[in-house]
């Protein structure tokens, strides 16, 4: 008899070799039914195998996180077993559990999204089976290389496990794994695959591009059904697909990957949010700068970059100068600062400069205009004495929380990122630097007083930096906006002001961007609204409806006024009812519908409605241009944004 202790610390003796599942059924047959597998003095293992000693138990199901990995995990077997049943050519590799449910990487699986149902289809017949899943232990290598030698993967991770290797069954198909796995099959009751990826073994490009197919799973089909509505509605927003559909951007493969085109539209939008950018960065004591996009090697060797950077960085052959494209501005407004004498009294000085930027990212990382390898960001360096240091980072984080307040991005949070001082490569080797500027920003952060984490080896190579985090529509975390401060590189270019007492001093350095990368914003905001963009920024803002051909010369005329505004107006002119034209321009996202007639063009008006189908009435011209206007001013933020948020809340 062994004694088994529960989590609400009551005991009770089994017979030796009881399992996991024994035990659960002792207390319910839905919770047997429902156990994915236990937890034995503190180990996951399955609910399968025979326990031998007194142990403490928890019975694992899908309402534990583990649970969740296991039973996920046990459906990337279930899908390469349906595989390996119908594609015998293929070979499994790894099949790994993600935040978004599972996948598995095959060699040799030359399928499309349309093979899917026919994969589900098996993968449903095996759960039917009920086929038990069980562990098979191998004492050595030998006999584990044996069993999986013909997959070369499965023999390379063999080679690195050692001597204890384990497998898991279920019917005529076996894989290596540590485990532990569902009983069986027949708990996998609902699952949908959903995408295909190229992967590369290890994630290294120099290895052979595997298929990743990726599914989700869950205990019921209910469950399942919800998850892939949220998925739907997802998807709807992500700014690859809205920026393509409502013709912001496109891509092209002769320009290459990570390089997006914006449309004259998408550029209306980037070029609003620079203007606006410019225009509050004057207004908070800044100036505008415009640097190269390329300089001499030279002068990456003094900021680092060329130690440091190069392999993310674009070489270019300068006839005889060693060249490179900017990752960076500092270096070169360094230089604007350094070309006179500054005396104390002149700082801060500072610097802006709408910025492109040019980064060598793996093409594995790209993703609409996330990852790109050229961008434009609103870049800043204040060049400030020690004593001025704490005010001027404050100005940064007030323009910021102007910016993003005013663009109705709420949802983000502060992040101080650290250096790894023990990596030398990636940063720069002195200490001294890195304990004032450290404890400068964290000073400097407990006093403005909001809540912020720390990322240990996130910092610049020159500097510890406050992050601006958000998540994407997929709930990737992405940095949007960094602030850093910097002892070191004014030292490294000589930067030098005259104090009071006429010595020379370096100045401290604050970089900053203001609104991030335009293109990352620009795709933060897209998914954001929707594709429904305030009308400040909205490169679709007014639409003309003239309900016969009759009304075509009036409806020009009222766009004619409007553009004298600036206002973006289009006219649908198409031979189409005013219905059709009506519910397009709502697809295609216009703020206002104007719908002009014989009563309108004789009174000179046009009849508003707007994209959330309100119906406005009918306005003078004057008075319409007087409401947009209004609204483009205070920069608004759309309704439909409001509505959602009071939803959120
Ligand atoms: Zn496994
Ligand atoms: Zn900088």
């Amino acid at each position: 008899m062994i004694t088994i202790t529960f989590p609400d610390k009551t005991q009770k003796q089994f017979d030796s070799n009881v399992t996991g599942l024994n035990i659960a059924q002792t207390i319910s047959e839905g919770l047997m039914r429902a156990t994915l597998a236990i937890k034995f003095n503190n180990r996951l293992m399955d609910a399968t195998l025979p326990l031998v000693e007194d142990g403490t138990i928890q019975i694992i199901t899908f309402e534990d996180p583990e649970g969740v990995e296991i039973f996920r995990h046990s459906s990337a077997h279930l899908l390469a077993h349906a595989v390996a049943r119908l594609f015998p050519d293929a070979k499994p590799t790894i099949g790994p559990v993600v935040d978004q449910g599972f996948y598995y990487d095959f060699d040799n699986l030359p399928i499309t999204p349309d093979d899917f149902p026919k994969i589900e289809e098996e993968m449903k017949k095996i759960v039917k089976e009920g086929l038990p899943v069980e562990r098979k232990q191998y004492s050595t290598k030998t006999a584990a290389l044996e069993k999986f030698k013909d997959n070369a993967y499965k023999i390379e991770m063999i080679e690195e496990l050692g001597e204890e290797t384990s497998a898991y069954q279920q019917g005529d198909f076996i894989d290596l794994c540590r485990g532990p796995h569902v009983p069986n099959t027949k708990v996998l009751k609902a699952f949908k695959l959903i995408k295909i990826a190229g992967a590369y073994w290890r994630g290294d490009a120099q290895n052979k591009q595997l298929t990743r197919v990726y599914g989700i799973s869950f205990p019921d089909k209910k469950e399942l059904k919800k998850y892939l509505i949220k998925l739907e509605e997802t998807l709807k927003n992500d700014h690859n697909k809205l920026g393509k559909e409502l013709g912001l951007f496109v891509v092209s493969p002769l320009v290459g990957q990570g390089l997006p085109l914006f449309t004259p539209k998408g550029t209306r939008i980037i070029k609003k949010l620079q203007r606006w950018v410019e225009d509050i960065e004057e207004s908070y004591g800044y100036q505008q700068t415009m640097t190269p996009y390329m300089a001499k090697s030279d002068l990456y060797k003094v900021s680092g970059h060329w130690d440091h950077y190069r392999d993310g960085m674009f070489l270019v052959d300068g006839s005889g100068d060693e060249m490179a494209l900017r990752p960076m501005t500092c270096p070169f407004q360094f230089q604007i600062y350094n070309a006179h004498k500054t005396s104390y009294r002149d700082l801060p000085v500072r610097l802006s400069e709408t910025s492109t930027l040019f980064r060598n990212e793996s093409s594995g990382e790209m993703h609409g205009t996330i990852r790109v390898r050229q961008f434009t960001i609103s870049e800043a360096h204040l060049i400030c004495r020690m004593d001025q240091v704490k005010e001027e980072f404050q100005g940064v984080v007030n323009l910021i929380e102007k910016i993003m307040g005013t663009l109705g991005l709420d949802d983000y949070w502060f992040r101080f990122s650290k250096g790894d001082r023990s990596n030398k490569k990636k940063y720069i080797d002195n200490d001294k630097a890195w304990d004032e500027s450290e404890a400068a920003l964290k000073e400097i952060l407990d006093e403005i007083g909001k809540p912020y984490e720390v990322a240990e080896g996130e910092a610049a190579f020159y500097g510890p930096k406050l992050d601006i985090q958000m998540k994407n529509v997929f709930g990737k975390e992405d940095t949007i906006i960094t602030v850093q401060i910097d002892f070191a590189l004014p030292e490294m270019f000589n930067m030098r002001y005259t104090d009071k007492d006429n010595s020379e001093k370096h100045p401290i350095v604050i970089h900053r961007t203001s609104i991030g990368c335009y293109e990352r914003t620009f795709a933060m905001l897209v998914e954001k609204y929707g594709g429904k963009f305030p009308l400040w920024l909205n490169p679709n803002q007014v639409k003309v409806l003239p309900i016969t051909d009759r009304h075509r010369d009036y409806a020009f005329s009222v766009k004619e006024k409007l553009v004298e505004k600036r206002i973006y107006v289009d006219v649908d002119d198409r031979n189409e009812s005013i219905k059709k034209k009506v519910r397009d321009a709502q697809l295609e996202k216009y703020n206002y519908m104007l719908v002009v007639g014989d009563k309108e063009e004789e009174s000179q008006t046009v009849n508003i409605r707007a994209r959330n189908n309100e119906v406005l009435g009918t306005k003078s011209i004057g008075e319409l241009t007087t409401m947009l206007m209004e609204e483009i001013g205070e920069k608004r933020l759309p309704p439909e944004l409001l509505v959602q948020t009071e939803r959120d809340n």
